[in-house]
């Protein structure tokens, strides 16, 4: 049986793991080959870094670890963890302070920030060379009888059995499926971002790194956040500091004057203003004195949501099931919950231990892709809906709006840690167990 994922991004890698693992045990009279395909270079062969800061969720991380143990010890060491997640308005006061993911409710699966690249690398541990081709883009996949007949940029193609689209918000596979009726949307906000090594900041905000793991500032008209995102006991420590804006009418990756930045936060206070000037000015100052390459203006786009995530009610019944969708290619979000790496991850689990319940009966394929969409669908849609109400507190506002949006933030961090640290307690074995257990073959 052969197996081909679209995309080394961190949903293909994971699925890679996923199939490996939960597939060896399957007596089938054919051997399992994955391969996996990826329109870029190999991060061996390339100095560029892949994106920047990430929040990984506990769910996340767990998901990891179920798949390659190896990885998740490898982010783990490389992340920054603990402390709380402290909210400002743009006066600098207070309004709330919260714990969320934490080691002490989460053990070892408590909330990281970490550089996508380190989870990318970890999740590059032991995948064999042989089965990455990279530089390969895919073009367009096609039913074939009973197969998938993958087409290549360089004119050749190849047929499998299974076809994976993990290849991101921009899906070929996704626009395969459905005649390209479901593209990204750009959502109105955008932002820059960048990386600043921690021994340039003001020594008192130093210091806080022991206590506050991120801080994220509200004002009228945007929102500032900054935090630690490796460990900070690495050789050189450093944090990531993004910006997050309506901007109606510019949806480039241009880079954005700094200028646009001051204006905007410049006159922000926070409780480490320093006698030489504000936090914010000074960290947009540092920011914009960095490696250019290391600032990215990210205008923000999100998937439309898709009636399907495979070919499941595909008018050839032969081949229901063997064109599947996850990661960002089958619901890229707003990034403002900080659940894309885990929905991506939970997504390949997911869909690896119900292949490995279904596939020695026929039609093991169609009723793989339908439990996969009954289980994850309703959840990363409760997901989808909460990063949008986290984005729109981040657009314009007017007085009315913000008092609210500020009260809302208050009451939010009194809650109760289990009620916002609902959707961190996912693990996809327990799911699909209790689901195939609901469900005998
Ligand atoms: C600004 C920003 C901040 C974010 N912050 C967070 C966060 O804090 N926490 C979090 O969990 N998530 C965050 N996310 C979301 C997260 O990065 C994504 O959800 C996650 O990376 C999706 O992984 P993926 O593998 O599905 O897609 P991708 O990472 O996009 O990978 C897709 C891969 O497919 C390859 N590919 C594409 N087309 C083809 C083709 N035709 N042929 C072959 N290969 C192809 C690409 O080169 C790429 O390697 C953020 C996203 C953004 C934009």
């Amino acid at each position: 049986m052969k197996i081909i994922i679209v995309g080394a991004g961190i949903a293909g890698l994971a699925s890679y793991h996923a199939l490996r693992k939960h597939l060896q045990s399957i007596k089938s009279d054919r051997a399992v080959s994955i391969k996996l395909v990826e329109s870029h270079t190999s991060p061996a062969n390339s100095s560029r870094t892949i994106g920047g800061g990430i929040g990984l969720a506990p769910n996340g991380l767990r998901a990891i670890a179920s798949i390659s143990p190896e990885a998740a010890s490898y982010i783990r060491e490389r992340a920054f963890s603990g402390g709380l997640m402290t909210f400002r308005d743009s006066e600098g006061r207070l309004l709330g302070q919260m714990k969320a993911g934490t080691a002490e409710r989460y053990g070892e699966f408590g909330q990281v920030m970490v550089l996508r690249a380190t989870v990318h690398e970890a999740l590059l541990l032991r995948v064999r060379e042989e089965d990455v081709q990279w530089e390969m883009k895919v073009v367009s996949v096609k039913e074939a009888g009973e197969q998938v007949l993958v087409e290549y940029g360089d004119g050749s193609s190849e047929l499998a059995d299974l076809l994976i689209g993990a290849d991101g918000i921009r899906s070929v596979v996704k626009d395969s499926l459905f005649n390209g009726a479901y593209p990204a949307m750009y959502n109105g906000l955008t932002g820059v971002g960048g990386f600043i090594p921690i021994s340039s900041l003001p020594s008192l905000l130093q210091e806080s790194f022991d206590t506050h793991r991120i801080t994220m500032a509200f004002g009228k008209q945007g929102f500032f956040g900054y935090s630690p995102c490796t460990s900070l006991s690495s050789a050189a420590p450093f944090i990531q500091w993004w910006t997050v804006y309506e901007a109606l009418s510019n949806p480039t990756r241009e880079k954005i004057d700094k200028t646009e930045l001051l204006t905007r936060y410049g006159d922000w206070k926070s409780p480490y203003d320093t006698p030489e000037g504000g936090l914010y000015k000074h960290l947009i100052e540092l920011g914009y004195a960095a490696d250019p390459e290391s600032r990215t203006t990210i205008p923000r786009h999100v998937t439309p949501r898709l009636p399907h995530w495979s070919n499941c009610t595909s008018l050839n019944s032969d081949v229901r099931g063997r064109i599947v969708l996850i990661g960002d290619a089958a619901h890229a979000m707003t990034p403002d919950l900080a659940q894309g790496v885990s929905c991506a991850v939970e997504d390949a689990v997911v869909h690896a231990l119900l292949l490995k319940h279904y596939l020695p009966i026929p039609q093991g394929f169609e009723k793989a892709a339908q439990a996969y969409e009954m289980l994850r669908m309703p959840r990363v849609h409760f997901i989808l809906d909460q990063s949008r109400w986290n984005a729109n507190a981040k657009r314009d506002m007017n007085w009315l709006s913000q008092t609210i949006r500020d009260w809302g933030i208050w009451i939010f961090c009194k809650l109760p840690e289990f009620v916002h640290g609902g959707i961190f307690m996912y693990a996809a074995e327990d799911v699909v167990a209790d689901y195939i257990a609901k469900h005998p073959l």
